[in-house]
């Protein structure tokens, strides 16, 4: 344990949370033997473990399956932890076309599963739905079926809780799961410090991860949408019905009535909805995963949409190929630079690199990560610093109304500051055909 540590209770994962470096995953409530851990919604939108402490035996399981602080080298011959290790990379979209049109790139997710269930691999695969009822609050289950999966498909922008699922996981069964980096972590710390607890966790199947948003977010679309909260149905933060990939937003009434919402207030809301802790997170290509899948950024831009896949083990490899091979996907092997290129992993070694650093600066507790991070230049650190206090700031606020407020000052503020950052080029363009005429004479 690191020196600076000693005034930190590492009894239970109070700590992470306490020094703002939850992820929200859930695998602590998931793994608790006691069943002393609640995923309870927090005021500033997130989704934050609360403990029983009179149920608390201070067994620190919690503690050892928490990626939120720490994820040791899990992988021994790991040289670049941002890329990971990769055996192929393919660009596939699953083969049945209205689960295509559904998903949310191309459904190759819902196609693995799917193969997997069939193939009887797995009996259920721990997946993530939003449910049609008004909550807008997505929730893990177990999918042991194609029309189950079906419920699943879509990516959910926002905190999920996704591993408590593995509560309700029957040890007997074998399950696949899909998660984020941060969920494949929490995976992967268990199969390390607690492997008999989910020895039944066949497939670790991992989605590219930028970043999540508070559940604010969802508030900001749907006033976006001109709707009232208590109309809305459901959300999808990309549905390809509308516009092809990546797609717009869509919120649905009760009536079934469906709006659409611009992509422009999605990509806004990030402003001021964006997690504080994702600016920590180093694992946007999801390495821990058996395979890991993602959007063809910077590969193609067909409306219908495709999936990149990264096959990072041998299992991972071998269900990708037998997938293809039995009709489930449609697929063609890819350069894995092209993946890493099109999703800006040298951006994200960079900033995440920045803030780790400059999260440091602030006398905070940094996560452990598996390798060195340099320091960067002092600029640098420095705008990052800014916006992690912005963000924490509106994570910790006291009340919805208010997190919701400070959202929505942040978002408009980074619209003045785009604004006047496009009227500052256009002059300096202007000013510079200006001069090439003074030069050119006329
Ligand atoms: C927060 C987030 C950020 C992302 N950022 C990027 C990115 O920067 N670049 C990129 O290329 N791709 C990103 N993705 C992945 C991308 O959006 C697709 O999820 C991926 O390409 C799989 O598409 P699909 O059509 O195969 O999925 P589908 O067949 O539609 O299946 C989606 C599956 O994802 C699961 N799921 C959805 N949301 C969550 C969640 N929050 N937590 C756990 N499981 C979930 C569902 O249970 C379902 O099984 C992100 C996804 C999320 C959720
Ligand atoms: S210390 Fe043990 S009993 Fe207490 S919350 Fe953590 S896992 Fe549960
Ligand atoms: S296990 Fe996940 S949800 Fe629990 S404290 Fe750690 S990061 Fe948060
Ligand atoms: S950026 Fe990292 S911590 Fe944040 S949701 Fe994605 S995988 Fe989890």
């Amino acid at each position: 344990m690191r020196d600076y540590d000693e005034n930190v209770d590492f009894t239970n994962i109070k700590f992470v949370v306490d020094n703002d470096l939850c992820t929200c995953c859930g695998t602590c409530a998931g793994l608790c033997p006691e069943s002393a851990i609640q995923m309870m919604e927090s005021p500033g939108g997130l989704l934050l473990p609360r403990i029983d402490t009179e149920r608390c035996t201070k067994c620190r399981i919690c503690v050892l399956v928490c990626p939120g602080w720490k994820v040791e080298k899990i992988w021994p011959e790991l040289t670049d932890a941002y890329k990971g290790q990769a055996l192929s990379a393919f660009l596939v979209h699953a083969v049945d076309p209205q689960s295509r049109l559904e998903s949310q790139s191309a459904g190759a997710v819902t196609a693995l599963c799917g193969y997997l269930l069939s193939c009887g691999e797995v009996d259920g695969v721990l997946v993530t739905e939003m449910p049609v009822d008004g909550s807008l609050r997505p929730k893990p289950f177990i999918a042991r079926s194609a029309e189950d999966l079906k419920k699943a498909r879509g990516s959910k922008y926002c905190p999920t809780g996704s591993n408590a699922g593995l509560r309700r996981v029957n040890l007997e069964e074998s399950i696949a799961l899909v998660g984020l980096g941060c969920h494949i972590h929490g995976l992967r710390r268990a199969e390390m410090n607690m492997p008999n607890r989910v020895s039944n966790v066949k497939v670790a199947i991992g989605l590219i991860c930028e970043g999540m948003m508070g559940f604010g977010s969802m508030d900001y679309l749907v006033e976006k949408s001109g709707l009232k909260r208590d109309e809305v149905e459901s959300l999808r933060f990309k549905n390809k019905k509308f516009g092809g990939w990546p797609g717009d937003t869509s919120v649905k009434l009760f009536n079934g009535e469906e709006r659409r919402v611009s992509k422009k207030h999605r990509l806004a809301s990030k402003f001021g909805f964006g997690l504080p802790r994702c600016m920590l997170c180093w694992d946007k290509l999801n390495i821990g995963a058996d395979i890991t899948a993602g959007d063809p950024w910077g590969i193609c831009n067909d409306k219908e949409g495709f999936n990149v896949l990264i096959a990072r083990t041998e299992k991972g490899n071998k269900i990708v190929r037998n997938a293809i091979s039995k009709g489930f996907l449609v697929g063609e092997l890819l350069d894995i630079e092209m993946i890493n290129r099109g999703q800006n992993i040298e951006v994200r070694r960079k900033s995440c690199s920045g803030s780790l650093n400059a999260w440091k600066e602030m006398g905070r507790l940094i996560p452990e990560v598996p390798f060195d991070f340099k320091i960067g230049n002092a600029k640098f650190r420095k705008k990052q610093q800014k916006l992690l206090n912005q963000k924490l700031e509106q994570v910790n606020s006291g009340t919805c109304e208010e997190a919701f407020k400070f959202g929505c000052r942040c978002i408009e503020r980074a619209r003045q500051k785009k604004l006047l950052s496009l009227v500052f080029w256009k002059k300096s363009i202007h000013r510079l055909i200006r001069q090439l005429r003074n030069i050119a004479g006329f």
